[in-house]
């Protein structure tokens, strides 16, 4: 990860170059913001900068000498990464990071901006709970005090360490207050206000400021192909969060191919074309399990406001412009006598699908009920 990987905090960068230039190199830094703004890349940055064996005139690490190499592979020698980590099912020893060191690589390597959940989602455990234990405060005594170190400066990056227990942070602190000679940490942390008061006071803070939406939505334009208005509109509601930004993305992407999906189904149905319903089952089926639920969840969504809709009730419009269009047609559609009946049907065909029945053969079930139930008047 080079600083030129990371869109925008100039500032922040500008600091960190010149604590090497000037070889003033606090032995703990505290890189704290919200989520979804670059800090732990900013870390790994910064680290690559101070190991690089050839930094650029313009202030960043080559990214091509061995020691850059090798941090762009989490495989530097001098540096340790700790993160939060779950217990295995059915107990035994409390993990540590090294534990998952491949699982991390494949996570974090190209990411700049660095999301919880999906971390915690690596771990097949149910309701897994990422936790940094004592075993890993432990192991990194031990690390650092019988190991020594090949280039001039040892780094611990520790990525969220608010999620450690207070065995963990009294030894972390005991490390902070008795530092190793030459060893560095970098902690970045989305709620430094749940570390400890005398953990916070030890490290040199810097803080890593929301994105600008001019940002965000240069970033979802040049890398994720979306249109400037979009851009615009899901920048704004992101409050500098680029992680918040691309999971609106995503849903945003989602509800549109979900409306093109049931605008099929609704005119198909309406022309009882019973061969290509029989199509659209399949294409939907052919989704998988989970986009088929959040389908038939968006769908009774969609009901609901469209029947909603024939009220003309002045409310607060749930619809978006492509769903409003659609809906100025089809409310009339949508009455006070199907509409019971046809959410029973989405519902129950949600939860035949959720318990694994057959997709293809639920959601042409679901067709033909609709065509009974459109055409009632
Ligand atoms: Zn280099």
């Amino acid at each position: 990860m080079r600083f030129s990987d990371i869109p925008a905090h100039e500032h922040v960068k500008e600091r960190l170059r010149r604590m090497v230039e000037e070889d003033r190199i606090p032995h703990a830094l505290l890189l704290e913001g919200p989520e979804g703004i670059g800090k732990l890349a900013m870390a790994r940055a910064f680290a690559q900068y101070l190991h690089c064996e050839r930094r650029t005139p313009e202030g960043d690490a080559c990214g091509e000498c061995q020691s850059c190499r090798w941090h762009q592979t989490f495989n530097h020698i001098d540096t340790s990464y700790v993160f939060p980590v779950v217990k295995p099912e059915g107990g035994g020893d409390a993990p540590v990071s090294d534990d998952f060191i491949q699982e991390w690589r494949d996570f974090a390597s190209d990411r700049v901006y660095m999301d919880l959940q999906a971390w915690t989602a690596t771990f097949t455990k149910k309701n897994a709970q990422t936790m940094t234990y004592v075993t890993e405060a432990n192991a990194l005594i031990h690390k650092l005090a019988f190991t020594s170190h090949v280039t001039r400066y040892r780094v611990v990056i520790w990525w969220l360490p608010e999620r450690m227990n207070e065995e963990t942070s009294n030894k972390l602190l005991k490390l902070l207050e008795e530092p190793y000679p030459d060893t560095i940490f970098i902690l970045a942390s989305n709620r430094p206000e749940d570390l400890l008061p005398t953990i916070y006071s030890r490290v040199q803070r810097i803080e890593m400021k929301r994105l600008p939406a001019g940002t965000i939505a240069d970033i979802l334009e040049s890398r994720h192909g979306v249109e400037r208005g979009q851009a615009m509109t899901i920048a704004h509601i992101a409050e500098g969060s680029m992680l918040s930004a691309l999971n609106n993305l995503h849903v945003s992407k989602e509800s549109s191919k979900f409306l093109d999906i049931f605008i099929s189904l609704m005119r198909l149905a309406y022309q009882r074309n019973v061969k290509e319903l029989r199509e659209w089952a399949n294409e939907l089926a052919a989704l998988g399990r989970e986009p088929e639920l959040r389908f038939y969840d968006y769908a009774m969504r969609l009901l609901r406001e469209n029947f909603v809709y024939n009220f003309n009730v002045p409310q607060i419009s749930y619809l978006n412009p492509a769903e409003a269009q659609f809906s100025s047609r089809f409310a009339r559609f949508i009455n006070e006598r199907n509409v019971e009946t046809l959410m029973r049907v989405f519902n129950d065909a949600r939860t035949d699908i959720a318990g694994n029945a057959n997709g293809k053969i639920v959601n042409l079930d679901v067709a033909i009920k609709v065509i009974m139930l459109l055409i009632q008047k």
